[in-house]
């Protein structure tokens, strides 16, 4: 590979993306996590507002967690967030607030996988580690011609391989940017602009009209679909939610929902359990939300609890409500104001 052209090309031409121009760890590494499965245009504001709150790993480690699953309401995949605060406290307490700059002790970290690991390595410390993202994967599989497919990891660890020894030749904090720059502004999924391609010349699949074959990913499973009744429980002085202890969405809150047939079920279970609730309107409105791995198609009733509740119904305030963690599944259930 021409790294050479491919620096070169990075200093002329990269974004200057404020996460991009730093070489703090602690900055590359929060962009790097909200940067997974997130578009840059959507992280953006996140980012800002987030390192403006919480400039350091020992503010970080302060947050509090509900406030810190709020400030990133939006951004969805929660878990990672729960992992940035965990990998914050631990490095407070085992490191003394100083952000590890050995890659065995940055890979203990929770929610620091090798691609994380090898970001922080490269781009903060110029240490010669490969990050291996859908982009970097996506220009290696073109550039190199492997038609072997990237959902498989004995695959996705060859192509790391390969990395590695390009970043071992190269300067590992341009490299590293470089390769991501270059997947998300010339080597995309739809239409690369190989005119201005600084890997044109060697690039196997541009040379052999192989670029729409390539990177090789298999199909991913069909989402899972949940059919939800959805319950909208007005107190009289606020509404009940609750707060998610499963593990997807954990720590946000929700209206209280059931993987139930039909209303009626979900009502006489309740009676069932002395909680009184009588519907306000018995024509449901259908919500709809997609995940990456499940679709949520919530039918969701405005209700009065006229007795009783559960015991992980929280009571919240009606203008609290824009106030707490909740997941954009909810968020988008708009309140009625025919419910006082
Ligand atoms: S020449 Fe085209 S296909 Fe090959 S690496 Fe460059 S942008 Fe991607």
């Amino acid at each position: 590979m021409n790294i050479h052209a491919l620096e070169a090309w990075y200093e002329k031409n990269h974004r200057k993306l404020s996460f991009r121009e730093s070489k703090d760890p602690y900055i590359i590494w929060i962009s790097e996590i909200m940067l997974q499965q997130t578009q840059v245009e959507t992280v953006l504001p996140f980012f800002e507002r987030f390192k403006d709150k919480y400039p350091n790993v020992s503010k970080l480690a302060q947050a509090n967690e509900e406030e810190l699953q709020k400030d990133v309401e939006g951004l969805g995949y929660y878990r990672r967030f729960r992992n940035m605060h965990l990998a914050a406290k631990k490095i407070v307490s085992d490191y003394k607030g100083i952000f590890p700059n050995q890659y065995k002790d940055l890979i203990s970290l929770p929610g620091i996988g090798k691609y994380t690991a090898g970001a922080i390595m490269s781009i903060a410390y110029d240490k010669p580690y490969s990050a291996l993202d859908g982009n970097v994967i996506r220009v290696l599989s073109r550039y190199l011609g492997i038609d072997l497919d990237m959902r498989q990891e004995k695959n996705k660890k060859k192509l790391d391989e390969i990395n590695q020894s390009y970043i071992e030749l190269a300067k590992p904090n341009i490299y590293t940017q470089a390769m991501m720059e270059l997947g998300a502004l010339i080597c995309s999924p739809k239409q690369p602009k190989c005119e201005l391609c600084p890997l044109q010349n060697h690039c196997d699949a541009y040379h052999h009209d192989r670029i729409d074959q390539l990177p090789v990913l298999s199909k991913l499973k069909d989402k899972k679909l949940f059919l939800y009744i959805t319950l909208i429980l007005n107190t009289g002085d606020g509404y009940y939610l609750r707060k998610r202890d499963e593990e997807l969405l954990k720590g946000m809150y929700e209206y209280p929902q059931y993987d139930a047939e039909n209303i009626q079920y979900v009502l006489t279970e309740l009676e069932a359990q002395d909680i009184i609730v009588e519907l306000i309107d018995s024509s449901p409105t259908l919500y709809k939300h997609v995940f990456t791995h499940q679709i949520w198609m919530m039918e969701t009733y405005f209700a009065r609890v006229l007795k009783g509740k559960k015991d992980d119904w929280i009571k919240i305030d009606r203008n609290a409500i824009k106030d707490i963690p909740m997941a954009v599944a909810h968020r988008k259930i708009k309140l009625y104001d025919k419910i006082k």
